[in-house]
């Protein structure tokens, strides 16, 4: 009989595909459910980018690419991280770039390369289920360290707490999944004086570095996140994780990228050498499309989101008992449903059974999530004014 070694024992999925599955399994008999578990742009692929990858595919681009990304694509991430992250063009090196198929390899394969077996790693709570999978399998000590409530950044004082020469390494996520936060500009650089000071790695996943709503801007013309990667004396030991999933609305093609110290980023190539061998060569090339094209449709894009987050972010607040933030970025909505006397989880159930919509319980990204659910508003207005008035009208039942 199979026995699960400890690297995989303690694995648990991403909660969006049980609910997505229970969600479709109420479908098929024939229930309507609004689907705002989701954690996927709605909008297609731009066609300039889809058409890129279809003519690669003509032009026989079928191959095996070299395991860590095409060198032109490279040179356009290189270009792309240092422009977004207000650095001079040059400032990223394409030998500091590596591609995956996705952003995940790029938390995945580094945080192999970093964390030994004991190393304490500290990571959000709530937060993105993959950060306490990858340190799990890499042998790591999981240290989750809560929000504050409003999901914007860690609790500082905790973080303080809980950070100590045993500490490996830090992952950042701002624009946060499941909250939407942004971390603000002084604790991203206390979090950064603090890995200096322990000697720990911080990796920050900036997988939604295009999708903010507020103030500053890169010379995309985008609002931006603070970021630790432009920290002076941080580039040596951050990981920075970004991709196309989100910004150009590429989930299925998967493909992301990490930008690291050389040294690193050597050893992260050739875990994808023996792993995946390499991304597929056609997706790439719609990457380049994606860099080097008109960025118009992404501030479009997020003009659009930050209209749907004012939609959803009032109709919640307007249901009594029912307390939502405006978060600052991503497409996620995460409101407290604690006076409800119920777990995150039975509110979540309640709503798909008897409200016919779908949400993620706030505990499926950790145990501080308790109390709350996660909504994507990647939906038409249609489809979240839809899922608005089911939840008000379900919960209304529970006053
Ligand atoms: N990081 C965060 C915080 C995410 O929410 C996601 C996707 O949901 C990813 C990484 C993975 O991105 P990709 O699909 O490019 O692997």
């Amino acid at each position: 009989a199979y026995v699960p070694t400890d690297r995989v024992s303690e694995l648990q999925s991403e909660g969006a595909y049980a609910v997505l599955a229970a969600a479709q399994a109420l479908e098929r008999e024939g229930r309507d459910i609004v689907h705002l578990e989701i954690g996927q742009p709605g909008f297609p692929t731009p066609s300039h980018v889809a058409r890129a990858g279809i003519d690669a595919i003509d032009a026989g681009k079928t191959k095996y690419s070299s395991p860590d990304g095409i060198p032109t694509l490279k040179e356009s991430i290189a270009r792309y991280v240092s422009r977004t992250r207000g650095l001079d063009d040059d400032a990223v090196s394409p030998d500091e770039v590596v591609v995956g198929p996705g952003a995940k390899p790029g938390l995945f394969f580094p945080a192999l390369a970093v964390i030994s077996p004991g190393d304490e790693v500290m990571y959000p709570d709530p937060g993105f289920p993959t950060y306490k999978a990858m340190i799990q399998v890499a042998g790591g000590v999981p240290v989750p360290v809560p929000l504050r409530a409003d999901g914007a950044s860690f609790d500082m004082d905790a973080f303080r707490a809980k950070m100590s020469p045993k500490t490996k390494l830090v992952v950042l996520n701002s624009p946060a999944n499941p909250t939407g936060g942004v971390m603000p500009a002084e604790d991203v650089e206390a979090v950064a004086a603090a890995a200096k000071e322990n000697d720990a790695w911080v990796l920050s996943d900036e997988i939604y570095s295009r999708l903010v709503y507020g103030d500053g801007e890169d010379d995309t013309g985008n609002a931006t996140a603070s970021s630790v990667f432009n920290i002076p004396g941080m580039r040596d030991r951050t990981i920075l994780v970004d991709g196309f999933s989100k910004t150009y609305c590429m989930t299925g093609w998967r493909l992301g990228w990490a930008v690291m110290p050389a040294a690193l980023a050597k050893k992260v190539e050739l875990l994808l050498v023996h792993s995946v061998g390499c991304t597929a060569t056609f997706t790439q090339e719609a990457g380049i499309a994606a860099l080097e094209g008109p960025q118009d449709g992404v501030l479009e894009m997020v003009d659009e989101y930050r209209r749907r987050r004012d939609f959803v972010v009032g109709a919640l607040n307007e249901i009594p008992g029912v307390e939502c933030p405006t978060p600052a970025g991503a497409f996620y909505a995460f409101p407290d449903v604690s006076a409800f006397g119920k777990s995150s989880k039975e509110i979540a159930d309640l709503l798909l059974a008897e409200g016919g919509v779908a949400v993620l319980p706030g505990t499926d990204f950790g145990a501080n999530g308790e109390g709350k659910i996660r909504l994507s508003y990647v939906g038409d207005m249609e489809t979240l004014r839809e899922g608005c008035a089911r939840i008000a009208a379900t919960l209304g039942k529970l006053e």
